[in-house]
């Protein structure tokens, strides 16, 4: 993940985090509104409650009055006899001075008002014919009323109950109670509320706010209307819509309403007994602020965080960069250094080239100078006896001594050839000898080889034991280049000898499928080991000048390498040096097909 954010643009990292952060500020917001709502609907429940409730006691607290009233003797008789009535005028006064409400009259079977606490009052109702109002209607079918309305005289609203009398089942009239309901209104508006109560119709009757009262939430039916108009329950003014914009439905009594630019949150419940409804409208500005102020914060907070966020990645970059910058100046500084260094082996290794350069011009001149000793010495002897003999020769036949002329002249050619014999071995540094590919037998080889050197052997007094397969083992190549292989080691073998008192020598040869090895194994001085490396160079002796060239095993080798073999020397735990030989083999099938 780290890598990840290292690796992405720093604009592609502030629109993720942008997105991510409008996202949680989003869903703050959001939530903040549904908990705020949900309390702002909790209280509004329990003001519903408690409004229920008082208004529930404000007209109770009266609906006894025209009950006791219907069943009062004088209003009996009143309503009975047509009496005068303005004992009942008095009591009624009296009365509804006592219980606290707006007024107290009594309607005769017509609906006329015979008698009513009002009586000395300008707007007195006492003669007025209120047959038309429900409460009436409802009390002359033998029922309570209940009705709001704006009085027709008085021009006041009030809440009118209504109780009928009755004389053994004859409609004498009806005993009317009219509550004043602008106090509790009052005590609404106080409370800062917005309270209002509708009727079955609709129509706001009771309302904290003046300017909505006598209107309706929903639009009026013909038959709704006419119903209104005939009972003059809210004067004769047209009833108009509430300016009320109803908005999203939160629950079945709970929705959200706007007014002008406010919105509200609008709870309801409904009185059953009365057809009245009960609402209650709470500003959701309180909410929506809180929401606001929740989106604010979250949005500072965030963008302060994504700030500190690129802060962070920024100081990060630079300390890497920083970091890379040190590296690189290090790395730099270490690739001067080693730049120099490498200059400086360069000029050691110069340096030390010329120095081996001239060391091998040394040993070149030095083997030379070695060779060219061997050579003049191997060669004096033999150009000094020709002298001596031809120079004797000269005489002989001066003389006229032709046979011992002869003589002289005779060993004149066998020290030529035997200086003949030194140069051929030179020869094999000069060029390759061609390779004969005459199968030869290994043994036969060996018994040449002891043949010739069968004399030196024997003035040395040195046993020699060999151990041979018993079969023939053939070899491809010339059987006289084994065999001056051979002479080579047996020569040398005798040479280590000299000087040791117990004088062997084993040469064993055995054979696997592929390739034969034959060992030479003396009992001489043995070879020191800073030698074992280069005896095979040319030229390398540890013998006194005139006694050894150097050239003999670097001869074998070159021959051995030629007939595809290899040749090693090594020391023997017990004393004196061995020498191995292998070389490939030509499997017996094969040389029957070719002998
Ligand atoms: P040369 O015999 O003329 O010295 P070679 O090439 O034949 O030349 O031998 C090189 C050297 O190897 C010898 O001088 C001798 O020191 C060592 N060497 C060869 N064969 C033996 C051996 N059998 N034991 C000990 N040393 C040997």
């Amino acid at each position: 993940m780290a890598r990840f954010i290292k690796r992405v643009s720093p604009w592609w990292l502030l629109i993720v985090g942008l997105c991510v952060a409008s996202g949680v500020v989003w869903q703050a917001g959001r939530w903040t509104y549904a908990v705020e709502l949900e309390s702002l609907i909790k209280t509004g429940e329990e003001r519903l409650t408690l409004y229920t409730g008082t208004l529930r006691g404000a007209l109770s607290r009266y609906a006894y009055l025209p009950y006791v009233l219907a069943r009062n003797g004088e209003v009996l008789a009143l309503l009975e006899s047509g009496r005068a009535a303005d004992q009942v005028n008095l009591y009624l006064e009296d009365l509804n001075q006592e219980a606290g409400c707006q007024a107290l009259y009594i309607m005769d079977a017509t609906g006329t008002t015979r008698a009513s606490s009002n009586w000395r009052e300008p707007l007195s109702y006492v003669g007025k014919n209120y047959g038309f109002r429900p409460y009436f209607t409802a009390a002359k079918n033998n029922r309570q009323g209940r009705f709001f309305a704006i009085g027709v005289t008085t021009n006041q609203p009030g809440f009118f109950m209504s109780h009928p009398v009755y004389r053994e089942e004859r409609f004498l009239g009806a005993v009317v109670v009219k509550v004043d309901l602008d106090p509790l209104q009052a005590d609404w508006r106080e409370g800062g509320e917005t309270i209002l109560v509708s009727d079955a119709n609709g129509v706001l009757f009771l309302s904290s706010r003046d300017d909505w009262k006598y209107r309706s939430l929903l639009p009026l039916t013909a038959e709704q209307q006419e119903l209104i108009r005939t009972g003059r329950q809210y004067g004769s003014e047209p009833i108009e819509l509430v300016p009320l914009q109803t908005g999203k439905s939160l629950g079945p009594d709970q929705r959200i309403v706007r007014t002008g630019k406010l919105n509200y949150l609008m709870l309801s419940r409904t009185i059953p007994s009365l057809d009245w409804t009960l609402y209650h409208l709470a500003s959701l500005e309180p909410v929506q602020e809180r929401t606001q102020a929740v989106a604010t914060i979250g949005t500072i907070l965030s963008l302060l965080l994504l700030a500190l966020g690129m802060y962070a990645r920024e100081r990060r970059q630079k300390q890497l960069s920083r970091h890379k910058a040190r590296e690189a100046e290090a790395i730099k500084t270490i690739n001067l250094r080693l730049q120099d260094e490498i200059e400086e082996h360069c000029r050691t290794e110069h340096a030390l080239r010329n120095t081996q350069a001239e060391l091998v011009q040394h040993s070149k001149l030095a083997a030379l100078g070695q060779m060219a000793a061997g050579i003049v010495h191997e060669l004096n002897q033999p150009i000094a006896a020709i002298r001596t003999h031809a120079a004797s020769g000269r005489l002989l036949l001066d003389r006229r001594e032709e046979e011992k002329a002869r003589e002289s002249f005779t060993s004149v050619t066998r020290i030529t050839d035997h200086m003949a014999s030194i140069t051929a071995q030179l020869k094999t540094f000069a060029y390759k000898t061609p390779r004969s590919s005459e199968p030869v037998d290994v043994q036969t080889c060996l018994l040449a080889a002891l043949e010739m050197t069968e004399a030196l052997l024997s003035e040395m007094v040195i046993v020699v034991k060999t151990q041979q397969p018993p079969e023939p083992v053939i070899i491809k190549g010339g059987g006289s280049r084994l065999e001056q292989v051979l002479v080579n080691l047996i020569r040398n073998s005798v040479d280590a000898m000299r000087d040791v008192e117990r004088r062997a020598l084993k040469i064993t040869t055995t054979q696997n499928d592929e390739m034969v090895e034959i060992t030479l194994c003396d009992s001489g001085s043995g070879i020191e080991e800073q030698n074992l490396a280069e005896l095979f160079n040319p030229f390398f002796t540890t013998k006194e000048v005139g006694k050894g060239l150097g050239l003999g095993l670097s001869i074998s080798y070159r021959i051995i390498t030629d007939l595809g073999g290899t040749i090693r020397a090594l020391n023997n735990p017990e004393g004196g040096a061995s020498f191995v030989v292998r070389l490939p083999v030509i499997p017996a099938t094969t040389t029957g097909e070719e002998q």
